[in-house]
């Protein structure tokens, strides 16, 4: 698999109509924008249009541009390979052989059936074995996983799999809560309903005291 690096640029392209006037704009200060191909700003002129919009009115001249951009920065992940944030472990653990979790990790992915956003929070534990990854890295391989189209089992069992496959632990356990824009936004229309998913490797799965106490950490034992 080839992993390509990404122009993305997110400094300037928020929404709001000073978008363009702010002061690093204006002094030229702001790195390029990145080139969305006239093919795909062609496309999304389409949606609007089917949507039920005029593209060529004055707030959507620069819109086809923009959603091409932050698509590439929804779907930053498909460019990293998020397992080499593992490559880096500790040994010198003092002894340590507890659980290590990292709980509530905010992140947001989009629906591979709608393109609708996903927002919610994950925790993710691991029982070492001899070995640690510094704390960050375990959000890093979630969000490598998100910033692409999921669903969030897939997402659940990608992040935990990685985890066990590059870390070797005793167990893994990844829990994730999150609410879906294609339900609550559309559909059946259920804002504040939240999907819960859980993935269990190793001890976790195996032993029933293991994922006890780990679901327990997590505040949800
Ligand atoms: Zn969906």
């Amino acid at each position: 698999m080839n992993y390509v690096a990404l122009d993305v640029d997110a400094m300037n392209d928020d929404c709001g109509a000073a978008d363009d006037f702010s002061p690093s704009a204006a002094q030229n200060q702001a790195p390029a924008k990145a080139h969305v191909p006239q093919d795909v700003q062609d496309a999304i002129r389409t949606l609007l249009r089917w949507a039920g919009e005029n593209p060529a009115r004055e707030g959507l001249i620069d819109t086809p541009a923009r959603v091409g951009r932050a698509w590439r920065e929804y779907c930053a992940g498909y460019a990293e390979d998020p397992a080499i944030h593992l490559r880096r472990t500790f040994s010198e653990v003092a002894g340590y052989d507890e659980v290590v979790l990292l709980r509530g990790i905010p992140f947001q992915s989009h629906c591979e059936h709608h393109l609708a956003p996903i927002t919610g929070t994950a925790s993710i534990a691991y029982l070492p074995r001899n070995r640690v990854v510094g704390i960050s890295k375990l959000a890093r391989v979630l969000q490598g996983f998100a910033r692409r189209l999921q669903i969030q089992e897939r997402l659940t069992s990608e992040v935990a799999q990685c985890i066990w496959d590059h870390l070797q632990p005793q167990g893994v356990a990844v829990v994730i809560e999150a609410q879906h824009g294609c339900m609550t936004g559309r559909g059946v229309m259920t804002p504040g309903v939240t999907m819960v998913t859980s993935r269990m490797l190793g001890c976790f799965l195996d032993d029933p005291g293991s994922r006890k106490e780990v679901l327990a950490l997590m505040g949800l034992g």
